[in-house]
């Protein structure tokens, strides 16, 4: 399939049935797998040969999916997990250990930064969060000795911050570790990380792959470039052996290509199990077969959106990547040429007070935490997610109590204006 362009990919890439097999892929319903004698399900504890035993390390279903968004990402391996938040956690899990350093864009989802900031660091591994707009030599300085690696967001969920990966992944091959990119919101259709230097992808399925609100699911690709054993004091978990796994080093056994995607399924998917069911799988999978003729048409409904918000009286800002008056536009352009996402940011003039009327009248837009759905939702942060706050404490973390977030879905972008259109007119 790789020689394949992404139109094709979304629709078939991961599997291929064999003569009088089902078209669609089967949803595996099973949590284990039968043999006929016990040596040839010890070759598979041994990692001799691959197959499946229990599906809380692999199942078929999630081994189609997964293909697929390594196809789709131009990497080597996948694997699904159970969320974004899990993705996120085994992908930085599988490189630290107690001891050991991140560096991070400070522009990333607020469950995202709890998770590296207050409960990685519960386990002894310490994080230095950077600008997404610092200079190299800003980032050049928060490398540590025990530095694991890097980690940003292509476009960051709620902050609409554009990642430099070429610049952030340089620096992180300067220090010889890992650039991991959280590429959720522009999704493989708007921006492939990895052929910006990117060594590893992780995704929350949950918002565009899926794409209907329909399934809460998380997926790690692997780019199978980096050079573990060239930093084998930096990786020992990747390149020595593994006792509670016959002493395997993932590193020599399985080369660039295989071992971050093995490690992460044979140990820490063993210990951790936060795996996607196969029903979840599939659903994802119906949700990638069009994500192709999707993403566009968020794209489209989100410029369209920003530009009308852009010129209302109502409103004090707009932020969207895809404005030329956007302080991140040049790096968009460079980045994800077909546009980044559906999600728009703005201020109403009129605050908190004109954020509540304008919610409560719009018609088509409804109000939910979610993002990146095929229905429009919308929120607003002040009287939601950062209600805790005061007014002071939101405009210093960038979420004025004016601030909308809307997440254009799949309507016809006439029929969105004009809802946000009588719903401004009503504050
Ligand atoms: C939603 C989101 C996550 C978390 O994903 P879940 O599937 O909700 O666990 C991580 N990163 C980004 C960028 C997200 O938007």
């Amino acid at each position: 399939m790789s020689n394949y362009k992404m139109n094709t990919k979304c629709v078939q890439a991961g599997y291929t049935p064999g003569n009088g097999e089902p078209r669609q892929i089967p949803i595996i319903q099973s949590t284990t797998f039968k043999y006929e004698t016990s040596e040839d399900m010890g070759k598979l504890f041994d990692l001799e040969a691959s197959g499946y035993f229990y599906s809380r390390l692999q199942n078929p279903t999630n081994d189609y999916v997964a293909a697929k968004i390594a196809e789709l990402e131009g990497g080597a391996a996948a694997m699904l997990t159970s969320s974004g938040q899990a993705a996120n956690f085994l992908a930085l899990f599988n490189l630290c250990e107690c001891g050991s350093h991140i560096v991070s864009s400070s522009s990333i989802y607020g469950g995202t930064f709890n998770l590296i900031a207050v409960t990685m660091a519960k386990m002894g591994i310490d994080v230095t969060f950077v600008s997404p707009d610092c200079t190299e030599e800003e980032l050049d300085a928060a490398f540590k000795e025990n530095t694991k690696a890097v980690f940003g967001e292509s476009i960051a969920n709620p902050a609409l911050t554009v990642l430099d990966i070429e610049k952030f992944a340089g620096a992180a091959h300067k220090h010889g570790v890992p650039m991991i990119v959280d590429n959720t919101f522009p999704t493989p259709v708007n921006c492939r990380p990895i052929e910006w230097g990117a060594d590893i992808v992780v995704h929350s399925t949950t918002k565009y792959m899926d794409g209907h609100g329909a399934a809460v699911g998380g997926a790690i690709v692997d780019a199978g470039r980096f050079d573990w054993m060239a930093y084998k004091d930096k990786f020992p978990g990747l390149c020595t052996p593994d006792e509670s796994y016959h002493g395997i080093t993932y590193a020599e056994k399985f080369g660039k290509e295989g071992a971050f995607i093995t490690k992460c399924t044979a140990q820490l998917m063993r210990d951790l199990g936060c795996v996607q069911s196969p029903q979840n799988a599939y659903i994802l999978n119906l949700g990638l077969e069009s994500l192709h003729v999707r993403m566009p048409r968020h794209v489209e409904n989100g410029q369209a959106v920003a530009e009308f918000l852009e010129g209302h009286p109502q409103v004090s800002y707009v932020n969207y990547p895809g404005l030329p008056s956007n302080k991140y536009y040049e790096r968009a352009q460079k980045y994800m040429k077909g546009g980044g996402c559906g999600v728009v940011s703005f201020e109403l003039k009129g605050g908190r007070r004109a954020a509540e009327i304008f919610m409560k009248h719009l018609k088509l837009a409804a109000i939910e935490t979610h993002v990146a759905d095929a229905r429009t939702c919308c929120l607003n942060p002040a009287t939601s997610t950062h209600r805790q706050m005061s007014e002071e404490q939101l405009r210093a973390a960038g979420v004025p109590s004016g601030l909308v977030r809307i997440s254009c879905g799949l309507e016809d972008k006439e029929d969105l204006i004009g809802d946000l259109k009588q719903a401004l007119e009503a504050i």
